[in-house]
């Protein structure tokens, strides 16, 4: 039988539910959202869970399907077609939204304060205040400048819909200025200079698109100044694409050396102004002006104003990112998640815990561990400390006692000490989580699905399910830990130490651990890179294809993903529209 939340039924099946013992109704517990994208619509989609009271606040009444964003930019895809209304979620879900921006979090009293989107114009309305008892903050970032004179003002970025059409219409400006009659070659020239700053993902994909649109269209309608165009990609650093495999950066290198992309590696961007980009190149420390059209700047992303200040109240000040535990609960305050862009993860150190993890190996507590004493603690210490099979994986060895091997030679007891050092570099692997869509759903169904047990936890407190129990007891003892007037989402933070160990029963959520799936980069004239899970590389039309299927099939609706798909069609038959 299936059946919304908020449906007449489910209220008649569950109604004791929202009933205490003594047939007084329960106040829920309001949980508030703040942001629309893609981890808190993750979150919000699968939440489920009828017990808290949920309540939305963005200045965005619409989810943004990001990756295809570069592609609005030269009209391959409308951006109404990748935008998903947040009010239909609301519907189904029975959570109420407030279109508004939080610009302060008060955390000390458990209040928000927001502003409304046209506060100018609704005197009175424009401020408000909201209280809650579970703060989940999945607000993104902002575009980075890295404080470089002139980018506000003057260089595009490219982050949300209307920066995406605000670049395409300019765009097109920039083309049809060009073109007037009586300009000089020289201001032609400079009109039709494209300057891309930022060799990520973002920067290599929007040029590429760039690319692809003076090709395939501008060719056929200004064919009088398309030779007068040339498109700039300034990389501060040695290569675009780092983080990506070295085959990927050196086919995209090549690649945009063909289709005559002036890739400029070393170059660091220090500033803009109305007609002039300036540079200094690495090597020679020398400083270069160049005129030009327009700007488009993708160097990363910084924490927005709200999350600095907040910060502050809660001693994360001399952070750069905010941070959370493995569970995404915001360190150093109660009932306050993060996830997203918005957040990093604090993964805890194997060396912190050394201690800890030897004491509870050796089971007969004789000071050193024997082959048994190891192989009950393996896989747990692999699940604990993500860090460990990336080592592993990095140095070619099995598992950990290849690496105890290594360490220690033949030698099958290890004492601390031993232990200590054949563990010493396995930190050196951690890295935290990229800010990529990718990572955001995760952690907001992540969390969805802990709050969604949540309940269940509250109401037995016997304690979890135990899938693996045996026989009897189909409970777990409950040990009630309490961080404030909330459920904990496991994650110890006693000085018993922090090893949750399977069967114990302590923790009834485990960690957030994530997934990778692969990373596409578009490369422009229908060509795609692909790195995937096991060291697979991709390049090519095919990956092009994959590339098509693997978004397509993410959208996150039948209606987005048939307007994307028309969109294609659209373009493939027709070209792109060159209408600003
Ligand atoms: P966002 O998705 O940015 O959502 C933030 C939300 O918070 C928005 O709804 C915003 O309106 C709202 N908000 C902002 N301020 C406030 C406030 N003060 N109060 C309340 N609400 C607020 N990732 C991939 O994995 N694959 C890709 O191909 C890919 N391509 C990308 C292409 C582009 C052009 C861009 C810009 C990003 C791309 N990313 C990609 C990265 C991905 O979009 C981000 O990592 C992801 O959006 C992060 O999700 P988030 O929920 O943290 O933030
Ligand atoms: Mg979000
Ligand atoms: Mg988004
Ligand atoms: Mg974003
Ligand atoms: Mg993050």
């Amino acid at each position: 039988l299936v059946y919304s939340d908020s449906s007449p039924l489910r209220r008649l099946l569950h109604a004791d539910a929202t009933l205490d013992e003594n047939g007084q109704p329960i106040r829920k517990k309001k949980v508030v959202v703040l942001g629309s994208g893609w981890s808190g619509y993750s979150f919000l989609n699968y939440l489920n869970n009828p017990n808290y009271d949920v309540q939305i606040v963005s200045p965005r009444n619409f989810f943004l399907f990001t990756p295809l964003l570069p592609s609005v930019t030269n009209g391959t895809v409308e951006a109404r077609s990748i935008v998903e209304p947040i009010r239909g979620l609301m519907r189904k879900k029975g959570f109420e939204y407030t279109e508004a921006e939080c610009v302060k979090i008060d955390a000390s009293n458990k209040k928000i304060h927001c502003r409304s989107k046209d506060g100018s114009s609704l005197k009175g309305t424009a401020e408000f205040d909201m209280d809650y008892d579970i703060l989940v903050i999945a607000v993104g970032a902002k575009p980075n400048t890295f404080n470089t004179p002139g980018v506000e003002e003057h260089a595009y970025f490219l982050k949300e819909a209307e920066d995406a059409l605000n670049i395409r219409h300019s765009v097109i400006d920039c083309f049809e200025r060009a073109s007037l009659p009586n300009l000089t070659e020289e201001e032609r020239k400079k009109i039709l200079h494209f300057v891309v700053v930022g060799g990520g993902p973002t920067g290599v994909e929007f040029s590429a698109e760039l690319h692809d649109f003076l090709v395939d269209d501008v060719a056929k309608i200004y064919p009088k100044v398309q030779e007068f165009t040339r498109i700039t990609l300034l990389e501060a650093g040695d290569h675009i694409l780092n983080m990506f495999d070295k085959r990927i950066t050196a086919f995209a290198e090549e690649k945009f050396q063909r289709d005559g992309i002036d890739l400029k590696t070393g170059s660091m961007v220090v500033g803009v102004t109305a007609d002039e980009i300036s540079t200094k190149e690495r090597e020679t420390g020398k400083v270069v002006s160049e005129p030009y059209g327009m700007v488009v700047w993708s160097t990363g992303i910084g924490s927005r104003p709200v999350i600095r200040d907040f910060m502050q109240q809660i001693g994360q000040g001399q952070r750069r990112v905010l941070a959370t535990d493995e569970w995404l609960r915001v360190e150093g305050c109660d009932s306050v998640y993060a996830l997203g862009d918005t957040a990093t993860i604090n993964q805890r150190r194997v060396m912190e815990d050394i201690a800890a993890i030897f004491s509870k190996a050796d089971k007969g507590n004789t000071g050193t561990l024997n082959k048994k004493d190891f192989n009950g603690v393996v896989k747990d210490i692999c699940q604990r400390y993500p860090q460990v099979e990336l080592y592993l994986k990095k140095n070619k060895l099995k598992n950990i006692a290849q690496l105890l091997k290594s360490a220690n030679g033949e030698d099958t007891q290890v004492n601390i000490e031993k232990f200590k050092q054949a563990l010493s570099e396995v930190d050196s692997q951690m890295k935290n989580l990229p800010a990529t869509a990718q990572v955001a759903s995760q952690q907001g169904k992540y969390l969805a699905k802990c709050f969604n047990r949540m309940e269940k936890c509250e109401k037995k407190p016997e304690g979890p399910l135990r899938f693996r129990g045996e026989g009897r007891h189909r409970f777990q003892p409950f040990r009630y830990k309490h961080f404030g007037s909330f459920a904990p989402l496991g994650g110890e933070q006693t000085p018993e130490g922090p090893l949750r160990f399977r069967g114990e029963g302590r923790h009834r959520f485990q960690p957030f651990r994530y997934k990778h799936f692969g990373s596409f980069a578009p490369l422009g004239g229908e060509q795609t890179a692909a790195e995937l899970p096991g060291d697979w590389v991709s390049i090519g039309h095919s990956s092009q294809w994959l590339w098509y299927s693997v978004y397509a099939s993410k959208l996150v609706s039948w209606r987005t993903r048939m307007l994307v798909i028309s969109d294609w069609t659209r373009r493939f038959v027709f070209g792109r529209d060159s209408s600003s």
